[in-house]
């Protein structure tokens, strides 16, 4: 089969022979495997990632001597069942994986570990336990973004977004994008996009952000003080003091009324900001900037170090809160909400390429002028020359 190698940062289009599914696994033929911004900061920064996956117990992760083949946002069609498979889905069904599998002992993430090869390929194995049969008929373009979509829906409910919460997200590339169209699917009223780049904020609007900056003319908290939250340190301090001075100026004790508000729900009013940019110094810039009592989720990944200033989160008491991937039923959920109609990630896909041209698309997707998600298609072939 024909897949796409990753070795010393190089891509390269090569053969490899055809994968044989292990007990319980399934070989799929990859209809679509998007491209993610992981895969662009693996293919040069995959040892820095290896060395963190391998302080925290996992030595497997992709290292930049290994002919890697990348990809784990695919949606297929079932080829061949392994083994003892239970053979819930027959050969030929649109199928989306959870990209991890088996091997022996451990377990490696499908398209960042060596022992663990990719949908930048015909083929890709998987676990049958994992997969999930896309329903209704969604189109193979939207079921590969089940996997990023599932990183946003995972960022959206840890980010405990009510339907009245302000929700700010900053950065609009495919994670943002992805975060805005899980927070209008959930109802959320009030969102709010950033980017420096006009097209991501034309995507931003297409899905569906109610208010979108560009931070270089507009802060994406300026509305925050007319909505009712708290943006200076004396504005906290008088809501603490005007509080206890009007409930002891009541005919009864102030501390069960303070209690029972509590209980009730009651505290400054806080807004959720999603970092999705992941470049040093965006989290301190959202410290500095964000109203007092801001929870910050944080789903762009930073390479290497990063500095903030703790006193000045400690004296807004911003909440900072960061997330990673998402559960097997949200893997499964977000399937659903695509193909429902529940959300709509079309913008998202701004193109799509087969095997030769994935280098390109590479290179495309570092300038964020065009781009937001490029889709392989394994079996498509490079465009006809222009005769002339
Ligand atoms: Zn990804």
């Amino acid at each position: 089969m024909n897949a796409v190698s990753c070795t010393q940062g190089r891509l390269a289009v090569v053969k490899r022979p055809a994968p044989t599914p292990g007990k319980g696994q399934l070989v799929i033929d990859v209809l679509r495997c998007g491209i993610c911004g992981s895969d662009l900061h693996a293919r040069h920064h995959c040892d820095a990632l290896a060395d963190v996956a391998a302080e925290i117990g996992y030595d497997a992760a992709m290292r930049s001597d290994q002919e890697v083949i990348l990809g784990h946002e695919f949606c297929g069609t079932v080829a061949e069942h392994g083994p003892g498979c239970r053979k819930s889905a027959a050969t030929g069904t649109h199928v989306v994986a959870f990209p991890l599998l088996r091997r022996g002992r451990d377990v490696h993430p499908i398209g960042l570990s060596a022992a663990a090869p990719g949908g930048y390929a015909e083929q890709v194995i998987v676990e049958e336990s994992l997969t999930v049969t896309v329903p209704n008929g969604l189109a193979p373009d939207i079921a590969a973004l089940t996997e990023p979509m599932a990183v946003a829906w995972h960022a959206v409910r840890r980010g405990g977004v009510k339907k009245g919460t302000v929700a700010i997200v900053i950065g609009c590339g495919p994670v943002g994008l992805g975060v805005i169209c899980m927070l209008k699917a959930s109802g959320i009223r009030h969102v709010i996009a950033s980017d420096l780049s006009p097209g991501r904020r034309a995507l931003a609007e297409r899905c569906g952000a109610d208010l979108v900056v560009d931070p270089t003319q507009d802060s994406p908290y300026a509305g925050c003080a007319d909505r009712g939250h708290l943006v200076t340190a004396p504005a906290a301090l008088e809501l603490a003091v005007g509080v206890v001075e009007k409930l002891r100026r009541l005919p009864v004790p102030w501390e069960p009324l303070w209690r029972a508000a509590e209980l009730l729900g009651a505290k400054p009013k806080s807004p959720v900001v999603f970092e999705c940019v992941g470049v040093p110094g965006v989290i301190d810039g959202i410290i500095g900037g964000a109203p007092l009592f801001s929870r910050v989720v944080v789903v762009g990944v930073c390479m290497g170090g990063d500095q903030i200033r703790p006193a000045m989160a400690i004296n807004k008491e911003i909440e900072l809160r960061f997330v990673l991937g998402y559960t097997p039923l949200e893997f499964r959920d977000t399937l659903h909400m695509l193909a429902d109609g529940k959300v709509d990630a079309a913008p998202l896909v701004t193109g799509v390429v087969g095997l030769p041209e994935v280098e390109g698309a590479f290179d495309a997707l570092g300038d964020p002028k065009r781009h937001a998600k490029i889709l392989i298609d394994p079996k498509r072939r490079a465009p006809e020359p222009a005769s002339a």
